[in-house]
């Protein structure tokens, strides 16, 4: 224990984290069984199971090729390698919503290994490698009714989650900051997305255990790296149930601090498990650090081993998000800012490309990124959510570019009026008599406004600045809104100077 932190009060100290992150994979049914993974509507407890995901005895596991392949996939994104051939291993626990008493899982032949993802963090770019990726089986539920673990009466068993296939990517412990690990949590999100493997607006879909400890600053390389002694000496908290980005940064900020205190006042940091108590924003000690032998790894005997080595080859993914956002300023002339919030999601990246294609890419850029994302925002929607009203979206448009609506009514009369009320543009646009006014409506209404105000015609004359504006609005309201102001100001002065 010589060099570690806490032997020295006086040693500047560095942060090192590392993250192991299981996120659900997008598949229709568990990984090991034909149940479903979508939980029906106030499904009752242990309905979505059969005698696999149960665990009762003789019943045999099969591999979903579908959970295999989004592995793939993530693997490729991550530029890992794929095992040629990969295998499954029980992991051996007591817990009560494990029915089998063992998680399958896999150990020394993970799916995807040697991998990484690049991220930003304060303008500067930060390359974060990831050790593994591996399948496995999430466990069941436990419910504590009336009340928490501490003052529940007493706790049921829902196995309706058992065997919902994860995976598990598993980070070096690159990160030297609580921040960056949100970063790095919203980038994978945003990938697992563009893969069409993940959906984060699921319940519980990502869930992450963050490992942190205090190591002396000198330790730390140019690059950020840490010395592989300094990893191993270093005590090290292990931070459990942790469910969001900003979940992961304020949990660490806590931990971090904690241990500064902790070397401060001379004590040692021990090796546990804690738990992150999202209510009262602080951590907990659980129990000491389980060690590998406690789980007695050993190979599941009832599924052989899988050969994917060719698969890497045969499975495609999609242009990813910072290339996406590289040609989206380079095709269309976007700036920085756009082009990041255009690419933010799929959904969205797809919709303003579609726009784009078919009307002007700058017109399509203000209208996706900041009416249809702004009003969408408002409400707590998504492009995703109303992905079966995208062609009413692209009508809209249209009806603006044709200059049948001003952009006005569309923005703030059709838009939310569709987002609100769920009405197609047009029926809008009939119902609130919003067609653009006809050239003879502006020509009468024209006419009308100087007519019927000499004042402020006599202090256009003048030179009244406002004049103009006060007559303007005259024609306006006359036309229900429905002409193009631009065009009124030109007209008013043409009559104007008759
Ligand atoms: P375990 O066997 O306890 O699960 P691993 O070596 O598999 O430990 O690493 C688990 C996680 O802990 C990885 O994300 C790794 O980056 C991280 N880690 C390893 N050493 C440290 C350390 N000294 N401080 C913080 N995180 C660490
Ligand atoms: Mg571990
Ligand atoms: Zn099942």
């Amino acid at each position: 224990m010589s060099a570690q932190a806490s032997a020295d009060a006086d040693v500047d100290l560095a942060v090192v984290i590392g993250l192991e992150v299981h996120v659900q994979l997008e598949t229709d049914t568990k990984i090991f069984c034909g149940c479903s993974t979508t939980p029906a509507e106030d499904e009752p407890p242990n309905s979505r199971t059969c005698p696999v995901c149960l665990g009762l005895p003789g019943a045999l596991p099969v591999v979903n090729e579908a959970a295999v392949e989004a592995a793939v996939r993530v693997g490729k994104a991550l530029e890992a390698d794929i095992a040629p051939e990969t295998r499954f291993h029980r992991k051996n626990y007591y817990y009560p919503d494990l029915p089998k008493n063992f998680q399958i899982t896999q150990y020394d032949a993970p799916i995807c290994a040697d991998g990484r993802l690049e991220v930003t963090v304060e303008g500067e770019r930060r390359e974060v490698a990831v050790r593994r990726a591996h399948l496995e089986e999430d466990p069941g539920s436990v419910v504590h009714e009336g009340g928490s673990i501490d003052t529940a009466d007493y706790t049921l068993v829902d196995d309706n989650r058992a065997g919902t296939p994860l995976m598990e990517i598993v980070t070096e412990p690159d990160f030297r900051a609580p921040a960056e690990t949100r970063a790095f949590l919203s980038k994978l999100e945003e990938v697992l997305e563009y893969l069409g493997v993940f959906d984060g607006s699921r319940d519980g879909s990502l869930r992450v255990d963050a490992n942190v400890s205090l190591v002396p600053a000198g330790e730390v390389d140019a690059e950020g790296r840490v010395s592989e002694a300094a990893l191993e000496e270093a005590n090290r908290t292990e931070v459990k149930n942790i469910s969001s980005h900003s979940g992961a940064e304020q949990a660490l900020a806590y931990e971090v601090t904690r241990q500064r205190n902790a070397v401060e006042r001379g004590r040692v940091i021990d090796q546990e498990t804690r738990h992150w108590d999202e209510a009262r924003g602080i951590t907990v000690s659980m129990r000491a650090k389980e060690a590998e032998k406690d789980y007695r790894y050993f190979g599941e005997a009832d599924i052989p081993p899988l050969r994917v080595a060719d698969w890497r080859d045969r499975l495609s993914i999609p242009e990813l998000p910072d290339a996406r956002r590289e040609r989206f300023r380079e095709e269309y002339g976007l700036d920085r800012e756009s082009a990041a919030k255009l690419t933010s999601s799929k959904p969205v990246a797809d919709l303003y490309e579609r726009i784009a294609g078919e009307f002007d890419p700058g017109l399509a850029a203000t209208w996706v990124a900041d009416v249809l994302l702004g009003e969408l925002n408002y409400r707590d929607m998504t492009v995703a959510g109303v992905s079966g009203r995208l062609d009413e979206v692209r009508d809209l448009i249209a009806l603006v570019d044709a200059g049948e609506i001003t952009r006005k009514n569309a923005e703030e009369t059709v838009l939310r009026a569709m987002l609100d009320e769920g009405l197609d543009p047009e029926t809008v646009v009939e119902r609130e008599g919003l067609g653009t006014a006809d050239d003879d409506e502006v020509t009468a209404a024209v006419r009308a406004a100087v007519e019927n105000h000499p004042d402020a015609v006599a202090d256009y004359h003048d030179g009244e600045d406002g004049a103009l504006n006060y007559l303007v609005g005259q024609v306006m309201s006359a036309t229900g809104g429905t002409a193009e102001p631009g065009e009124v100001n030109d007209r008013l002065r043409a009559a104007l100077e008759e």
